[in-house]
């Protein structure tokens, strides 16, 4: 403690209320970051109270202080080298036995601990009695009833855990978990080799390290490798772990982990009493439906159509409304603004690009709504719950890595920051990897237009066709991954069940908020910057030649028709069939000297250039340059791809052209687009790449060279699919 002020530590296991209680006492005082060199999030508020200033740090979730986990890792850390003045462990009342596991080796570690017993509302309604005041001296710290919820013991809370920080507390006291006499034997061992180097016990508990060391713990090996005496040390450890496994016939882990628990329930036999009148637990009989072994399953894909009805359905009218609103904005702007290359800039780049992309914020809005309510009430768990077992046959995946997957559905970008929920950083990655295959809601718009041309009567099929075949190479991917990569089995873990909660809006609300926000950063920023590069790069180098020789073309073309004209009226007369079919073939003309026009001055551009470039390696896949320059734009993102379509093939406003669609111009002959094409390219457009929003995200979230391992692969996979399925089926004579 320096200068009066204090730093707290939140420990718990994920789900206790940690971030409630760490809410609840700094309020909006809190800044956000990252844990260096790691992408756990790191949380910290300030907080005044009876002159001292208090630092409180919400640590990440976890269930134990071993090293299976960054996070328990970064705990850990924090634990060790901050050194805070006072640990607050909070756990969930109704859920001690599982709780106090962290708290065993808290006190094993020997920090200061004071104890906040959250959720005591729940609890009681279990019909849980706890002798609060037993439990604290029998684990040897203050423990506090709290209600994060409801800040009920918040005050309590911090009072009492500046009495520990200040070393006052009546119930502070130093404890050894006793493990029996063998065990105990082997770490006296150990911890006089350790004591060797009075260096060490400065810095940890020299006991808890002899515990870690029997337990293996690489990671303090690790620390100790700078130690003079470090290859007794582990030497010790080494044998005295090879001794008690001969003697127990089993691996220290287990031994230890039966004893603390043995610890854990003998603390509660004293401390806990069920009332006679046990509250019928309601979530467990919720649960004999929802994880049935039978129903379940199908409850929660009646839930999951649900969801996306409600996404697509519901969010339509306000995805048209914003589709408006856009359209009015840039109409206004464009005739506000004086007419030039700055005017074209800001309507078709900036309006253009970042339209495009918000109309999707209400699908996003109500799906995140969606998953923020199914997670407040508990039902995600069991949904994770179920789908474990499927999960890990499929693709060796945890079941928890099943809601990013489902997210994926809708964007990519707010799926892979849902991976956080995911304890094991192997399982994260690989649920980070195989994400960008869900075909998310930017590639509809594509799948909607060339079906719309090429499969008017199955197109319902083709696009589910597309969907699931996006999820065969996610689980593909997956057990590659596993194969080539995460070999290792992951950590052991609980998949925990908790009780139902009726979910306020508020929260839901705020966490829908929360991701939606997170999106709106990102998409906002690098969609931004995108549209405008893209326009750039569209739009330069100019070629005045061009124009001129078109003019030309166009001039001369104009001045035969009104010559042609006037000879043709006087002979059929006016209105006449073949003056008419005179007419229409002027204006064929001109819009294909328009087109031709358009085409070659792209061809000049800087995308035109790129187009040109990449136009070898997608030829072999059965597409036209224009298909290919748009696959180049839909890197950013994939929205990209129609609208980039739409510049290429647009003709003109001109009123004496005839007004042909996209559709129209797509179907045409000299563009070379069957229904085989259109669908290798729709292939293409779901496997070939990650936008470059989710690029960031998972560079951010997993580090670069997984981001550009992820680009890659796709890449890959995607163009290899595409050749085998183009040119297989042209040999097959579709
Ligand atoms: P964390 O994972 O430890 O950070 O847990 P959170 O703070 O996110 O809380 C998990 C859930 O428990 C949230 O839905 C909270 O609203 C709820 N919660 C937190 N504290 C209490 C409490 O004291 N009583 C009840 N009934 N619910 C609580
Ligand atoms: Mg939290």
């Amino acid at each position: 403690m320096k200068n009066n002020e204090i730093v707290i530590g939140l420990v718990g296991n994920p789900n206790s209320g940690k971030t409630t209680i760490f809410n609840a006492l700094t309020g909006a005082r809190q800044k956000v970051a990252n844990w260096s060199g790691v992408t756990v999030e790191k949380r910290e508020g300030v907080l005044k109270q009876n002159g001292h200033t208090i630092k409180i740090v919400d640590l990440p979730g976890i269930y134990s202080l071993s090293s299976y986990s960054i996070e328990e890792i970064v705990a850990r850390n924090f634990i060790i080298n901050e050194n805070p003045d006072v640990i607050i462990n909070v756990v969930d009342a109704g859920n001690l036995d599982r709780n106090l596991y962290l708290t065993t080796q808290l006190i094993e570690m020997g920090a200061k601990v004071c104890l906040a017993l959250n959720m005591i509302d729940e609890a009681k309604s279990k019909g849980l009695i706890i002798k609060t005041d037993i439990l604290g001296t029998l684990l040897g710290m203050p423990v506090v009833e709290t209600v994060a919820r409801k800040s009920i013991g918040i005050k309590e809370l911090i009072d009492s855990a500046i009495t520990v920080a200040e070393k006052r507390s009546q119930k502070t006291r130093h404890l050894h978990l006793d493990y029996s006499h063998d065990i105990e034997n082997e770490i006296s061992k150990i911890q006089s080799c350790i004591w060797s180097n009075h260096l060490i016990g400065e810095k940890y508990s020299t006991r808890w390290l002899s515990i870690r060391l029997l337990e293996n713990d690489n990671d303090i090996i690790d620390k100790l490798k700078d130690y003079p005496n470090y290859n007794e040390i582990i030497n010790q450890g080494l044998q005295s772990r090879r001794l008690l496994e001969k003697k127990f016939n089993d691996d220290v882990e287990t031994i230890l982990s039966d004893m603390r628990y043995g610890f854990i329930s003998g603390a509660l036999k004293e401390s806990i009493k069920k009332t006679a009148l046990k509250r019928i637990d309601i979530s467990k009989h919720i649960d004999k439906i929802t994880i049935n072994k039978f129903l379940g399953f199908p409850i929660l894909l009646i839930f999951m159509w649900l969801l996306f009805q409600l996404t697509f359905t519901l969010g339509e009218y306000p995805m048209r409304l914003i589709e408006i609103g856009v359209e009015k904005l840039g109409l206004l702007i464009e005739n506000i603004l004086p007419a030039g290359s700055f005017n074209d800039m800001i309507t078709d780049g900036i309006i253009g690009g970042v339209g495009g992309v918000i109309i999707f914020l209400p699908n996003i809005l109500i799906l995140f709504m969606g998953i923020s309510f199914m997670e407040d009430t508990g039902y995600m768990a069991r949904a994770a719950f179920i789908m474990d077992k499927i999960m890990h046959k499929m693709g060796g995946l945890h079941g928890k890595s099943f809601i990013p997957l489902v997210i994926g559905f809708g964007c990519n970008l707010p799926a892979i920051m849902a991976t956080r929920t995911l304890e094991n950083r192997r399982d994260r990655i690989l649920s980070i990897l195989i994400n960008p295959f869900m075909s998310c809601s930017a590639r509809l718009p594509v799948y909607v237009l060339f079906c719309g041309i090429f499969f008017k009567e199955s197109a319902g099929n083709i696009i589910l066709s597309l969907y699931l075949i996006g999820m065969f190479f996610a689980f593909l991917s997956a057990r590659l991954f596993k194969y080539f990569f995460f070999k290792e089995e992951s950590a052991p873990f609980v998949m925990e069940l908790p009780p139902y909660r009726i979910a306020t809006f508020k929260t839901i609300i705020l966490h829908m908020w929360d991701r939606s926000s997170q999106y709106l950063k990102k998409m906002g920023g690098i969609i931004l910057i995108a549209s405008i590069i893209i326009w750039i790069l569209g739009e330069y180098p100019k070629s005045p030649e061009i124009n001129a020789k078109y003019n030309t073309l166009i001039n001369e073309l104009e001045e035969s028709y009104s010559i042609h004209i006037k000879d043709m009226e006087k002979e059929f007369g006016q209105g006449s069939e073949q003056v008419n079919m005179f007419l229409l073939q002027y204006k064929t003309e001109k819009q294909n000297l328009l087109l031709k026009e358009k085409e070659e001055k792209i061809r000049h551009t800087f995308i035109g250039i790129i187009g040109g470039l990449i136009y070898p390696v997608i030829k072999p896949l059965g597409f036209n340059w224009q298909m290919g320059i748009s696959l180049t734009t839909g890197f950013v993102a994939k929205e990209i791809v129609v609208s980039t379509l739409g510049v290429l093939f647009h003709t003109s406003e001109d009123p004496e052209i005839i007004e042909t669609s996209l559709e129209e111009m797509l179907k045409r002959e000299e563009y070379g687009i069957t229904p085989l094409v259109a669908y290798t390219f729709m292939l293409f457009v779901l496997l070939y790449i990650p936008c470059l929003a989710t690029i960031i995200v998972i560079s951010k979230e997993a580090g670069l060279s997984w981001a550009l391992f992820s680009l890659f692969y796709q890449l890959t996979i995607a163009w290899i699919t595409c050749f085998l399925f183009y040119n297989t089926s042209l040999l097959l004579g579709f």
